[in-house]
């Protein structure tokens, strides 16, 4: 009989490295390995990494390199290293000189050969790489470990050909490969059948959705697909990320008419001036960003907005960054990730002298949090007293945590007969810190 080994998984990264892993875990289950209980327990570590930011790099060096000796002095002997995803697909045989322990190398085009790479890599002692080209087809992933109970992810599209001038996703992930509608469908049937109260339809640009079939609006039409088929089932669909030069008024129209649909949008504003938008090659302007931002916060006025912003590009003045916060103003973001500008390996933006100071990155990004703070306060006052509905996701220190079909984190204290995974009906409220609060109304 073979011999059983256990694996973990460690992931860096997005929502789409996440859903990844997913499906590694569910290879790796389906050719024998055995989940392990812990990191420093396992017979295989594998991770799957990121390389999106200079920052993420080091970190994972840092993280697989305490989990490979916490592994090593625990069990007596070396756990077998494997080292996928996107820092992988940049960086190749080069990290081996950092990672020399590393057994299995490879990058995202080859995930479903991971588990025999690693059997191979056991049996014959030897490290194994392979690096395949980006595939010509249709992205037909399927077969995931879900690791949530409630909420789900659903890549509906895989790789991005938008080539932002700072982002090495393009690189690392191949061009748009779209998942076939039907296929989309019967996956989602799936999901449900299983008990998932939330689904995230994911993608790099979701708007773009079926652009390589040669079909400009599919996304419009997988949402509409998904309406007809599931529109009376109580569930949440969500989907990320979308592109604001992608965003088109017919999406927003189309959640705005569903009750399946969460009105939570996800829109990467980046940076408010129109001349670095152009060096960022964003394909918008301030004033269409603003247009589709606003026409969201008109058309679905409880809609949240949420958004990415670089601090820092290449050239970026004060004049620059203040049209930023302009726009952080006018728009009043609920949810932000914000970062400061790294140059990226064969990216276009790298060939650009990196010529804004670290200090004044840093000080942009504490002047931009603390705008975002003042908007996200203001916009509270919009949601304070509203009443919404709310999955409870998480139990801590005797409170539940919720999500609001908007996408806003709130607080709801116990009561007789609720439990983790309802929907219930509250009022929200604001608690002495701030924080929102949601009073049970029904469930
Ligand atoms: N496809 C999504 C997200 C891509 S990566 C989108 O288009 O928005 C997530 C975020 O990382 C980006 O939105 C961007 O804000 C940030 N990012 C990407 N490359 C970066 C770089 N070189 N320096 C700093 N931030 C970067
Ligand atoms: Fe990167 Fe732009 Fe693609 Fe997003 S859309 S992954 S930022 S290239």
């Amino acid at each position: 009989m073979e011999e059983k080994f256990s694996f973990a998984l460690v992931t860096f990264g997005c929502q789409m490295n996440k859903s990844r892993s997913e499906h590694l875990s569910y290879l790796f289950l389906k050719e024998g390995f055995l989940e392990a209980q812990e990191e420093e327990e396992a017979d295989v570590i594998v991770f799957n990494t990121c390389a999106v930011r200079e920052h993420a790099v080091a970190k994972a060096l840092g993280v697989i390199s305490h989990l490979y000796h916490a592994n090593l002095a625990k069990k007596g002997k070396p756990p077998t290293i494997v080292l996928c995803g996107c820092m992988g697909e940049l960086l190749r045989e080069k990290l081996l000189e950092r990672i020399p322990y590393v057994n299995v190398l490879t990058g995202t085009h080859d995930f479903d050969s991971i588990p025999h790479l690693v059997r191979e890599a056991i049996t014959k002692g030897e490290r194994r790489i392979s690096f395949s080209s980006p595939p010509q087809m249709p992205f037909l992933e399927q077969g995931y470990k879900r690791e949530g109970r409630f909420s789900a992810y659903l890549p509906i599209t895989y790789g991005c050909d938008n080539f932002c001038s700072y982002c090495v996703v393009p690189y690392t992930t191949g061009p748009q490969r779209s998942k076939p509608r039907e296929l989309v469908l019967e996956e989602l049937a799936g999901i449900l059948g299983e008990g998932f109260r939330e689904v995230t339809l994911l993608g790099q640009n979701v708007n773009t959705y079926g652009k390589d079939f040669g079909k400009p609006h599919a996304f419009e039409e997988l949402l509409e697909g998904i309406e007809r088929r599931f529109g009376k089932e109580k569930v949440w669909i969500r989907f990320i990320t979308s592109h604001p030069r992608d965003m088109r008024r017919g999406i927003v129209e189309i959640v705005r008419g569903s009750r399946i649909f969460c009105p939570y949008f996800h829109l990467p504003l980046q940076a408010g001036s129109s001349r670095i938008l152009h060096l960022m090659n964003r394909g918008y302007t301030k004033e269409q960003y603003l247009d589709i931002a606003l026409f969201i916060r008109e058309h679905i006025p409880e809609a949240t907005i949420g958004t990415d912003i670089i601090v820092g590009f290449p050239t970026e003045t004060d004049a620059d960054f203040t049209e930023t916060l302009e726009v952080v103003e006018k728009v009043q973001f609920e949810i932000a990730y914000t970062y400061a500008y790294s140059p990226r390996p064969r990216t276009k933006a790298a060939e650009f002298e990196d010529d804004v100071p670290q200090e004044v990155k840093k000080k942009r990004l504490a002047v931009l949090s603390a705008a975002l703070r003042g908007a996200y306060f203001s916009r509270l006052s919009f949601h304070e007293g509203r009443e919404t509905e709310v999955l409870l996701v998480e139990e801590r220190k005797g409170l539940f945590l919720g999500r609001t079909r908007e996408n806003l984190n709130v607080i709801v204290y116990p009561k007789e007969g609720l439990q983790l995974g309802d929907f219930c009906t509250v009022r929200l409220a604001r608690n002495f810190e701030g924080k929102l609060v949601g009073n049970v109304k029904e469930c």
